[in-house]
């Protein structure tokens, strides 16, 4: 069966029997076990106002560093936590993992607003806003500071529903983003029917601005269409200078990527600025 999927197989790796199992069967029950004992961390990657020169808002990313499997990447295990349904349990954790951040930062004295990445089944399931209102409210924390991110695309399957959740949490006053844009599709549906803040082209655009006219084109046009549509845009995955300067001169809002820094644990960020 395994076979006929095509998915690699991997040795049982528990001693329990001699059936091989694949690696996302393993990754899921490793999940359970990472539930027990906590191996989940969130890291946070600075974001560079290029107005203001500001690099107090973040994004939280998760992290998985498993006994047996090592570092899993997010991009491996939430697509499997969202076939097995523990993507709910784990949004969970995040959201609240990020609220009592936010407050450790507020009682430092150096607030910082943080994007949390929320899956599409989140957005579909009737337990976000409550779950987002709950935890900003057991930490004390203004909804000014949590940003939503959410992705594009097919995922987001009862529209109606996505909307009135993020009209909620904007209502609350959290920002919302449309992450990776440019990758799925419908995109200018989106930007005309979700009620976002924020724009994030997608890393693949931002590679190639230097070298292609095109793409260049692409992204200052992408960069205009959501200004005259009052939304912000950021710009992932900037690894270059002179990607940043031609950003700068395009008018984008904000710059995230490995030439400002990486995503690192919260006590490895930079203190009072700049980052
Ligand atoms: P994303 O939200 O688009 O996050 C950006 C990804 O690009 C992150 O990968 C980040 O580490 C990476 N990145 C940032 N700057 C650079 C750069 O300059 N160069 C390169 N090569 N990469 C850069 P990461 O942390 O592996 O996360 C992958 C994806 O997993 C995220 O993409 C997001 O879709 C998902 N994810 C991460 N954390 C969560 C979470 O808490 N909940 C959910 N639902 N999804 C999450
Ligand atoms: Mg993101
Ligand atoms: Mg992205
Ligand atoms: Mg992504």
């Amino acid at each position: 069966k395994a076979k006929q999927s095509g998915k690699r197989q991997v040795a049982r790796l528990d001693g329990q029997g001699a059936a091989p199992i694949t690696r996302n069967a393993l990754i899921r029950r490793r999940l359970t076990a990472a539930f027990e004992s906590r191996t989940f961390a969130l890291n946070y990657q600075p974001q560079l106002d290029l107005v203001t020169g500001d690099c107090s808002a973040v994004e939280a990313l998760l992290r998985w560093n498993d006994r047996v499997l090592g570092e899993v990447s997010p991009a491996e295990f939430i697509p499997i936590t969202e076939l097995s349904g523990d993507i709910h349990r784990i949004g969970e954790w995040v959201i609240d993992q990020a609220c009592a951040q936010a407050r450790q930062w507020l009682d430092a004295g150096e607030p910082r607003s943080i994007a949390i990445n929320v899956s599409p089944l989140q957005l579909a399931a009737r337990t976000l806003v409550p779950q987002v209102l709950a935890a900003l409210a057991a930490h004390g924390v203004p909804a000014e500071l949590l940003q939503i991110e959410i992705t594009e695309g097919s995922a987001i399957t009862d529209l109606p529903r996505a909307i009135g959740q993020l009209q909620a949490l904007r209502d609350a006053g959290l920002s919302i983003a449309l992450d990776d844009y440019g990758t799925g599709y419908s995109s200018l549906a989106m930007l005309r029917d979700l009620p976002l803040t924020t724009v994030k082209i997608d890393k693949t655009f931002i590679d190639t601005i230097e070298d292609s006219p095109q793409d260049a084109l692409l992204v200052g046009g992408v960069i205009d269409t959501a200004h005259a549509l009052g939304l912000r845009v950021t710009a992932e995955g900037v690894e270059r200078p002179g990607q940043l300067h031609l950003l700068r001169a395009m008018g984008c809002d904000t710059a995230q990527g490995y030439l400002i820094s990486r995503p690192v644990p919260a006590e490895l960020l930079p203190v009072a600025q700049p980052c």
